[in-house]
Parts: C-alpha cells; sequence; structure tokens
C-alpha cells in the first residue's frame, strides 16, 4: 500500500494521508482491541438514538466529531486519552526515554525522539523485537552541518519551518545511525543500515480530527510552540498554555520544537501529549516523564505540523 501515488512525485512535502487512507490502513492492519480504544456512542437526542461506532485506527480507535446521523450532527464529547509510547506491542513496552537535547537543535531532537518511538512501533509488531539498539543523537545534527555548512541552533522566527524541513531531508537522505560502542551494538558487523524516512508529510493544526487520527494510526506529528518561562514547570498530565510571544534572541522569537505522540479530550477540548527533549535542567520532571511529557492544546501550535514514514512500514511496501 503507497499513498504517494496518490500526489505529484515531485513535490518535496506531501499532504498527510487522509481520512479514507486512514480508514484502509486500519483495515490492512489486524489487532485486537485495547483498553484505549473509543466504544460505541448512543446518541443522545431522543430523536435519533443513531449508534456511532468508533472510528477505526491502526493502533487506537477514536470517536467521531458529531453524530454520524446527518439531520442530527449533535458533537460528541467523550472522554478519552492515548499516547502511543503506552501501547503494549505483541506483548512489548515500546516506551523508552528520550535523547537529551542539551545545547543541540531542539528540532533533530524533536524528530529523533518521533523515528525512536516509530522504529521501536515497527519492530514490535513486525519483528517482535524488544532490545532496541541505541541511536546516536549527534547524528542528524551532524548531517545537517555537512550538508548546510552551518551548525543547527536557535532557529529565528520563520526560519523554523525551513529547518524542520531541512532535518527531515537529512533523515531521508543520510537516516539516524545506530550509536557505536558502549551497548548492544556488534562491532563485527558495521553493516547495520541508518534508519531513514521514507515522505514526510504536512497537516494544518486546524485539522484537529486528522491529526488525532494521524497520531492513533501511528504517525507522531513534529510541531513548534512558543515555549514560554513555565514551560519547564508542566508535567505528565498537565496542559501547558504556551504565550502568544516566546523568549527573544536578540529581536528574534525563539521558537521550539517537540513530538506530539497521543491525544485526549477532558473538559477543556481536544488536547495533544508531547514529549521533550529538553532534559533535566530544562524539566524538572524529566526523569518522571521519559522526557517531558505534557499536553497541549489543539490550535496553539505553529500553522503546520510535520509527519513521516518509516522505510519499510506502514504506507510503504
Ligand atoms: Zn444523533
Amino acid at each position: 500500500m503507497s499513498f504517494h501515488v496518490l500526489v505529484e512525485m515531485n513535490l518535496p512535502l506531501l499532504e498527510a494521508p487522509t481520512h479514507d487512507q486512514l480508514d484502509q490502513l486500519a483495515c490492512f492492519y489486524q489487532r485486537q482491541n485495547n483498553e484505549k480504544d473509543a466504544e460505541d456512542w448512543i446518541c443522545p437526542n431522543p430523536q435519533c438514538r443513531t449508534a456511532n461506532p468508533p472510528v477505526r485506527n491502526v493502533f487506537v480507535n477514536v470517536y467521531h466529531t458529531h453524530c454520524i446521523n446527518s439531520t442530527c450532527r449533535k458533537q460528541i464529547i467523550v472522554s478519552q486519552d492515548f499516547k502511543l509510547t503506552d501501547l503494549i506491542l505483541n506483548d512489548i513496552d515500546i516506551d523508552f526515554p528520550a535523547y537529551r537535547q542539551d545545547d543541540r537543535c531542539c528540532t533533530a531532537f524533536a524528530l529523533l525522539t518521533g523515528i525512536d518511538l516509530v522504529r521501536r512501533m515497527k519492530a514490535a509488531v513486525l519483528y517482535k523485537a524488544s532490545d532496541f539498539q541505541p541511536l546516536d543523537p549527534s547524528s542528524l545534527p551532524e548531517s545537517f552541518r555537512n550538508h548546510f555548512f552551518v551548525a543547527l541552533g536557535f532557529e529565528p522566527g520563520d526560519l523554523y519551518r525551513k529547518r524542520m524541513c531541512n532535518v527531515m531531508e537529512m533523515a531521508q537522505s543520510d537516516g539516524v545511525k545506530f550509536l557505536r560502542g558502549d551497548g548492544v551494538f556488534d562491532s563485527q558487523n558495521p553493516d547495520i543500515m541508518p534508519i531513514k524516512i521514507q515522505d514526510k508529510f504536512y497537516v494544518r493544526q486546524d485539522d484537529t480530527f486528522l491529526m488525532k487520527r494521524l497520531i492513533a494510526s501511528g504517525f507522531p506529528l513534529l510541531a513548534t510552540i512558543l515555549s514560554g518561562n513555565r514551560w519547564s514547570n508542566v508535567g505528565a498530565c498537565e496542559v501547558y498554555n504556551p504565550p502568544l510571544s516566546g523568549y527573544t534572541y536578540g529581536h528574534q522569537v525563539i521558537g521550539h520544537a517537540i513530538l506530539l505522540h497521543g491525544s485526549g479530550t477532558d473538559d477543556g477540548g481536544i488536547y495533544f501529549a508531547f514529549r521533550d527533549t529538553g532534559g533535566e535542567n530544562c524539566h524538572r520532571r524529566w526523569f518522571d516523564d521519559k522526557g517531558a511529557d505534557g499536553r497541549l492544546r489543539a490550535g496553539q501550535f505553529d500553522g503546520v505540523l510535520y509527519g513521516f514514514t518509516l522505510e519499510g512500514w506502514l504506507f510503504n511496501q
């Protein structure tokens, strides 16, 4: 199954998989129901009473946004919370600590976190593999420096989006290498190939339901926000409200890139779960949350979010 045949092949950035394509993927990937899945929702409108089945996705089924009865269309508000990192796939816990970016660029580390998550899902599903070789966190910044002759660092204003695309290009061309030396890397076998992304796509932040379905289908999303001075306090189940204007560096507003790996609904509406790479100096909850997990409301990101497919996994043969 492939979605890139449906769009211009020479577009560097594809449109996100559509709802129809996510439906097809959900049919293609057979699985048992899990406790995070949405259930049937019976419309409380006395003139309707329609049973709304959940919207099926590869990993987590979600609720429709509105009653499927076209003469009713009552809004569906049900509490639901899921994170891809909470999934147990083939009895394997795929959760992992995020790599710490230190003074290196958040875009590269947000993408690294996303690639780490997806390769764990892929390995658990396809190979029942649970011993995950550490990735080399310097690999993407090094590729970037080799190609563009500048180091990734503080990214001013609208350069941010370009940087995100550039870093994804590095992950397409060079990929992410495995860490050599310590760990389980077999130094006698230098032929272990880097992990490469196949395609990169975008989704607009006002397409909230599609964002939610993409994550539930195994596509974590890269987002940028303006981080403010309370960013370090956000904890696992807390919603963070980014400031309207961020830290400045010189005269430029500094954005921050994060990975969205879950979603849910509470009294305040839809939120997205993120995992940050800021390290224990940026987040006092760093060690509790395997990075720094928290929540952000839909509508508080930079206008466009990015996703990717990994070679040999979902949409690729
Ligand atoms: Zn209804």
